[in-house]
C-alpha cells in the first residue's frame, strides 16, 4: 500500500519508518524543511533507539519525506500525526491539527474514489465531530469520498520502534466496513505469525480508549507515589511494599516504582485534556484531579528533602537527568523543568547534565550551566538531585566523592548509596 503520514515528529517519523519496514511505500510530510531534509538523508530528526537504522534502510527506496501534500490523493490511506498540545487551561489545542486536517482535505478535494484519513494524534472524543472532521470536509469542499478514522497510538518514547512492532493492541475507530478493512490491510504485515488483538470500534470510542489508557497509567503512578510518600513518612521502604503489592495479578507488577512523577508529551497533557473535556460536560473527574495534584507536588517534595540537608541559596546543585525518561531527548513536561524552576527561585547555582537532552533544555533554560558528564556536574556540588533514571547514573560511585558536600536526593532510586554520602530517596 502507499501510505502518507502527515507530521514527522516523534510519532510520525516512527510510524512512517515502521510502515516502510512492513513493506509499504510511505510518503512522510512535514512543514519543517529541516525535518524533511534530515529524514531524506536517512537520519532521524529525533533521538529514538532503532529509528536511524530503519530510516537508513528505507529512505530513497520505500520512504520519502517532503513538505508537499501532493502525494496525499495518490496514496491509499493518510495518517495525521500532528501535535495536540494543551491550552493554558489544560484543554486540548487543536489549532495545528485542524490546519493540517484542512490541508489534507484540500489535497483530496478532487478525489473521485474513497480515501481514508486516519487521525493518529490523541484528541478528545467530541473534537472529532466538532473540529477535525469539519476541517477535513471544509478543505475537501464537502467531497463525500473522504472518510475519517481514528487509530490512536500507544507507543512509548524511548522504545517507540519496538512498541510499534510489538503492540499490546490495535484500536481501529471507523464509520464503515470499508474503512475498517483498509486499516486491517495497513497493519496486516504486522500480524505475521502473531495475533495482535484488534479493537474495531467507532472513532469517538477509539479516541476515548487512548485517554482512558493514559489516565489509568498516570493515576496508577500517582497512587503509587501517594503510597510511597506515606511510606517515606513512616520510614518504610516503598519498593519493598509495592513489590509485594505487585504480586497481586489484579494489580500487576508494572508501574509500581514511586518517584518524582510523570512527565513527557503525553500523560500530563492527556490527563489535563480529558479532565478539561469532562468538566465541559459538567462532570468533575475527582480521581484524575487528585492524580494531577499528587504529580504536581512531587518535585517540591524532592526539593524539600534537599533543603533539609543543604542551604540551597547560593549553593551549587547538580541536576542529573533532564529528559522526561531515559532513552529519549524529549524534555516536554519533564519533571526536571519544575525542579530547575524551583531551584532557581531558591537561589541555587544549577549545573545540569543529561546524556542526550541538554540541547533542548538549553533552549528552555539558557542561563544555567551544563556539564559534559555526570562526573563534571557533581564536581564541587553541594547537593544533587537525580531526576531521570538513565542507566549511567546507576554506576556513579567515586564521582560523588568529588562533591563539596555529598548530599544525594534520588528521585528514581537509581543511585547506589554509599556510607560516605547523605542519601535520601524521594519515597523510601
Ligand atoms: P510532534 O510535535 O513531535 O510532531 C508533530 C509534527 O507535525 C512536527 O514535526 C511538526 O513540524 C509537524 N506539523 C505541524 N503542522 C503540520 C502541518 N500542517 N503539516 C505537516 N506537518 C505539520 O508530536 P508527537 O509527539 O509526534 O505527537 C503527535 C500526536 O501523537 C499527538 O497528538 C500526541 O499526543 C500523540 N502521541 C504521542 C506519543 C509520543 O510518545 N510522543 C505517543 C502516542 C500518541
Amino acid at each position: 500500500m502507499h501510505i502518507t503520514v502527515i507530521g514527522s515528529g516523534y510519532v510520525g517519523t516512527t510510524i512512517a519508518a515502521c510502515f516502510a519496514d512492513l513493506g509499504h511505500k510511505v510518503t512522510a510530510i512535514d512543514i519543517d524543511d529541516d525535518i524533511v531534509a534530515t529524514i531524506n538523508e536517512g537520519e532521524a530528526p529525533i533521538d529514538e533507539p532503532g529509528l536511524d537504522d530503519l530510516l537508513e534502510a528505507h529512505v530513497g527506496d520505500r520512504l520519502t519525506a517532503t513538505t508537499s501534500y501532493d502525494a496525499v490523493p495518490d496514496s491509499d490511506v493518510t495518517f495525521l500525526a500532528i501535535g495536540t498540545p494543551s491550552n493554558a487551561d489544560g484543554s486540548i489545542d487543536l489549532t495545528t491539527l485542524a490546519a493540517a486536517a484542512e490541508a489534507t482535505g484540500e489535497a483530496l478535494a478532487d478525489k473521485t474514489d474513497r480515501h481514508l484519513v486516519v487521525i493518529k494524534s490523541t484528541i478528545t472524543p467530541p473534537s472529532i465531530a466538532s473540529t477535525i472532521e469539519p476541517a477535513i470536509k471544509a478543505g475537501a469542499d464537502g467531497n463525500e469520498n473522504v472518510e475519517i478514522g481514528m487509530n490512536p497510538e500507544f507507543l512509548r518514547e524511548g522504545s517507540a520502534v519496538e512498541d510499534f512492532v510489538n503492540p499490546d493492541k490495535l484500536v481501529f475507530g471507523t464509520n464503515s466496513e470499508w474503512a475498517s478493512n483498509r486499516l486491517h490491510d495497513v497493519f496486516e504485515p504486522l500480524q505475521d505469525d502473531r495475533s495482535v488483538p484488534i479493537v474495531d470500534t467507532d472513532p469517538a470510542t477509539a479516541a476515548m480508549i487512548k485517554y482512558a489508557n493514559n489516565a489509568f497509567l498516570a493515576s496508577k503512578i500517582s497512587l503509587v507515589n501517594d503510597l510511597g510518600n506515606i511510606c517515606k513518612e513512616f520510614g518504610l521502604d516503598a519498593y519493598e511494599v509495592m513489590d509485594a503489592v505487585g504480586l497481586d495479578d489484579r494489580i500487576s507488577e508494572r508501574f509500581l516504582r514511586s518517584g518524582v512523577g510523570w512527565g513527557g508529551s503525553c500523560f500530563p497533557k492527556d490527563v489535563a485534556a480529558i479532565t478539561a473535556a469532562a468538566r465541559e460536560t459538567g462532570y468533575e473527574p475527582a480521581v484524575l484531579e487528585a492524580a494531577i495534584d499528587v504529580n504536581d507536588r512531587q518535585p517540591g517534595r524532592l526539593l524539600d528533602l534537599l533543603t533539609k540537608h543543604v542551604d540551597v541559596d547560593g549553593a551549587r546543585i547538580a541536576v542529573l537527568g533532564l529528559a522526561f525518561k531515559p532513552q529519549t531527548d524529549d524534555i516536554r513536561n519533564s519533571r526536571a523543568i519544575p525542579i530547575i524552576e524551583q531551584l532557581q527561585d531558591l537561589g541555587a547555582e544549577i549545573v545540569a547534565y543529561d546524556p542526550v537532552a541538554m540541547d533542548p533544555m538549553c533552549d528552555r533554560f539558557p542561563d544555567i550551566e551544563y556539564a559534559a558528564s555526570a562526573a563534571e556536574a557533581l564536581e564541587g556540588a553541594h547537593g544533587t538531585v537525580v531526576v531521570t533514571d538513565w542507566d549511567e547514573f546507576a554506576t556513579l560511585n567515586d564521582e560523588f566523592d568529588e562533591m563539596e558536600t555529598p548530599v544525594v536526593v534520588d528521585g528514581r532510586r537509581i543511585v547506589d548509596p554509599s556510607t560516605e554520602m547523605t542519601y535520601e530517596g524521594l519515597t523510601w
